[in-house]
């Protein structure tokens, strides 16, 4: 499968000359499986350059969203304002013969529909509602523990606390080969649960939260968010090949990434887990698996 990041930033975007490098639009990460189906996680700002290469045609997808033959799965890990807001901006939601399947963290499709529809609300979008999009979509609701298949890809779904709600974090399988988006993860102060570190296990690649710094992290547990720290310690847990810092905060210029990127490092190496690898998700990051 291959792997393109659009967006890492958590919370709000976060433009300007300090946040270049790893870029300021908030998460959205893109999966095209080997039969060239594209699978969007999370529509956060990211989605909308998404939409611009789609419709450029620069992605190797199988259909011709141009020509209103897009056909593509995102999966919501939760409706924070974060992970939705680029999508009434995703260009192919506008050409009539879209075909778009969402499925959000709820407990049946009427509640994913009703949180999307909400975003369209004249008080907040000029769309009015979802029904004078062009696209046609489909709505399923996913709790945990649930496993569906989207083309070539094995999808399964585990519940991460978040502050007082929580997320899905999703484990995606295409030919032995195993991707873990797990944004917006804030587990106690003891840790990742064992069942977490289960679902993690042996990931080639785990895409992770990294939002705060160990200090940050003191005065704010009770947001839902992980350190860096929380990062390398259930990436060594759960003997991950790599793992991709995510969902940085807003306040974090790059030059702060890259020393969290360091210390992950560090951190990984003293946890004995050195063979993990720990890289600083960017805008344009490719990763093919
Ligand atoms: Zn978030």
């Amino acid at each position: 499968m291959r792997v393109d990041v659009w967006g890492v930033r958590g919370s709000i975007p976060a433009p300007g000359p300090t946040t270049n490098r790893y870029g300021g639009n908030t998460p959205c990460v893109s999966v095209i499986d080997t039969k060239g189906h594209l699978c969007v996680i999370d529509m956060g700002t990211g989605i909308v350059p998404l939409g611009t290469a789609l419709l450029q045609k620069s992605l190797p997808v199988r259909d011709d969203f141009g020509a209103g033959k897009g056909n593509a799965t995102v999966l919501l890990s939760h409706g924070h304002w974060d992970h939705i807001q680029g999508f009434p901006f995703f260009a192919p939601v506008f050409i009539p013969g879209t075909k778009l399947s969402i499925f959000g963290n709820a407990r049946t499709a009427d509640r994913v529909e009703a949180l999307l529809e909400g975003q369209m609300n004249p008080q907040f979008s000029p769309i009015y509602t979802l029904k004078n999009l062009g696209a046609t979509i489909r709505f399923e609701g996913v709790r945990e523990h649930q496993c569906f298949r989207v083309s070539d890809l094995e999808v399964s779904s585990m519940e991460l606390p978040h502050g007082e709600t929580s997320v899905l974090s999703f484990q995606i399988k295409e030919q032995g080969k195993t991707l873990i988006y797990a944004s917006d993860a804030g587990y106690s102060a003891s840790g990742a649960p064992d069942d977490v570190v289960e679902f993690y296990r042996d990931a080639d690649v785990l895409i992770h939260d990294s939002t705060y710094t160990p200090e940050e992290q003191e005065l704010r547990r009770n947001r839902g968010l992980s350190s860096y720290l929380d990062a390398a310690a259930v990436a060594a847990r759960a003997g991950v090949g790599k793992l991709v810092l995510f969902h940085y905060d807003q306040d974090h210029s790059d030059d702060i990434v890259d020393e969290n990127v360091r210390l992950c490092g560090q951190e990984l190496e003293r946890l004995g887990a050195g063979r993990t690898e720990v890289v600083g998700a960017f805008e344009g990051m490719q990763i093919d698996i």
